[in-house]
């Protein structure tokens, strides 16, 4: 029996609002589409979240014996300022900005995205479709929407004919919202307006003369509307049905909502069967936004070059941050809680190093192994319950430290048994890595300074025997000293 079979994995599905045992249209396969960045600014925490939530998603399912293709997608054309098909491409307004081809933009930022989600430990997508490279398949989907009578060309442009849907099928059914209460949410129509209904969205806009970014097309030159490329490609590469749609809870609506609407008018079939929505990230309670001051960067993070930020702090506690908490809820950043989140991942560190050290003996200790899988495997299996996992490692580093200080034991088979399973929990699942301690060097590199000062002075006082001592003893850990005219100089050596 493989993994997957005894592992009953229950995931809270966004389209019945409920916890539901996944199960695969065709195990062993599994396929996921997440919607990726639009590449237009540096790699921030808004990123992180998602990326860190499916990747747990990924490596559990790997895991657990899956084979996955996993597509996250890259945004390089057609995403507006405004949700409502207004206001100018944030790619191009960037390029415009710094003076430099679109493409420029979206390679430099989707460099420095990877480079980001490699320090997080985000394991790279089986497929990174950008929606630049599929603009035949988008095309030809608009068509067929076109054609099955779901859409409608105007001026040049092609839009989604909402209330027309709406009639067969409907539209909210993933974000819960009511088409007449969007209808009368929203503004009335200017007589020049190109859309039937303000509810409409674009599926192809024409292009304004001094827009760089378009391709011809039946309609005339012109660019895809955002939703539609998350469509197209989740087709291309995983079907017409396929098991996860994840992404940001920002993106629930109007994206993902227009996105069952397109794939339901193009093939008769809403894609994707399970819908999964991360929670957001506040800073200091506050919404993140440039216009707070309060935005913040994963660079700025890692170098703790942010007025916001008391120091910096490693990728590993920012995922370890992130995992501390349910994908489901909000998480909020602050000086306060990344310093704890970065205690417990040092604790969580130190007790796998101490697993190294314990003398196992022939009694059994107190701690049950068997128990901590169990309840291990039970935590993820209830919608990714990070949280609880980690808890369950923070006891059994308890025991690993209350052992190594000789208050407990250990025999040979539980010894063995939860280094493996620290090894399974914390690198392959959780995707946590040994990471350095910046506090704890800086502090050692000082304290070991201190002690060659003081080695100076006693060589001064021409006590050679407790300078000698001082040397050979640092040699012991590993401390090369080496005497130089005007003082000293010290390497680690490991
Ligand atoms: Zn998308």
């Amino acid at each position: 029996m493989s993994k997957y079979q005894e592992n009953r994995l229950f995931i809270h599905n966004t389209l019945n609002r409920k916890k539901e045992l996944f199960t695969p249209l065709t195990p062993p396969h599994v396929g996921i589409y997440v919607c990726g960045p639009t590449v237009y600014g540096d790699p921030h925490l808004g990123h992180a979240r998602p990326a860190v939530t499916f990747d747990l998603l990924y490596r559990y399912l790997k895991h657990l014996g899956y084979k996955v293709r996993y597509v996250r997608n890259i945004t390089d054309v057609g995403h507006l300022e405004s949700d409502a098909d207004e206001g100018e491409d944030k790619i191009l307004k960037k390029a415009r900005l710094e003076q430099l081809e679109p493409m420029e933009v979206v390679q430099h930022y989707s460099n420095r995205y990877h480079e980001a989600m490699a320090a997080l430990n985000v394991l790279p997508p089986s497929i990174e479709p950008r929606a630049s490279g599929h603009i035949i398949e988008q095309q030809v989907m608009a068509q067929q929407i076109i054609e099955n009578g779901y859409a409608y060309e105007s001026n040049g442009s092609v839009y989604f004919d909402v209330l027309k849907y709406n009639e067969q099928h409907r539209y909210g059914k993933l974000s819960g919202r009511v088409l007449e209460d969007m209808l009368s949410d929203a503004r009335q129509l200017g007589r020049q307006d190109e859309k039937r209904n303000s509810v409409d969205f674009a599926l192809w806009k024409r292009a304004e003369p001094s827009h760089i970014m378009r391709w011809a097309s039946k309609w005339g030159e012109g660019f895809p509307g955002w939703h539609l490329e998350c469509s197209a490609m989740s087709k291309k590469y995983l079907g017409e049905k396929f098991d996860i749609h994840g992404g940001g809870m920002d993106l629930l609506f109007p994206h993902h909502e227009c996105e069952i609407a397109q794939s339901v008018a193009a093939t008769g079939s809403d894609a994707a069967r399970y819908w999964m929505h991360n929670n957001m990230v506040t800073i200091n309670g506050q919404k993140m936004g440039k216009s707070l001051g309060n935005f913040i960067t994963l660079e700025e993070l890692f170098t703790g070059s942010h007025s916001l930020l008391e120091k910096s702090y490693s990728p590993m506690t920012i995922r370890f941050f992130m995992l501390q908490a349910h994908y489901g809820s909000t998480i909020d950043f602050s000086n306060e809680a990344l310093g704890a989140a970065e205690k417990g991942l040092i604790r969580l560190m130190g007790a796998l190093k101490a697993l190294e050290k314990l003398e196992p003996e022939d009694t059994t200790g107190s701690f049950d192994v068997d128990a901590f899988e169990r309840n291990g495997y039970k935590a993820m299996n209830d919608d990714l319950g990070s949280p609880v996992l980690i808890a369950h490692l923070f006891d059994a580093a308890k025991y690993i430290n209350t052992t190594l200080s000789g208050n407990d034991m250990i025999s040979a088979a539980q010894l063995e048994k939860l280094k493996s399973l620290f090894g399974v929990f914390i690198f392959d699942i959780l995707g946590l890595q040994e990471f350095e301690d910046k506090d704890t060097a800086d502090l050692t590199e000082k304290l070991v300074d201190l002690l060659l000062d003081i080695r100076l002075e006693v060589k001064k006082k021409k006590d050679f025997e407790l300078s000698d001592r001082i040397r050979s003893e640092l040699a012991s850990f590993g401390i090369i000293v080496k005497d130089k005219k005007d003082g000293f100089e010290w390497e680690l050596k490991k």
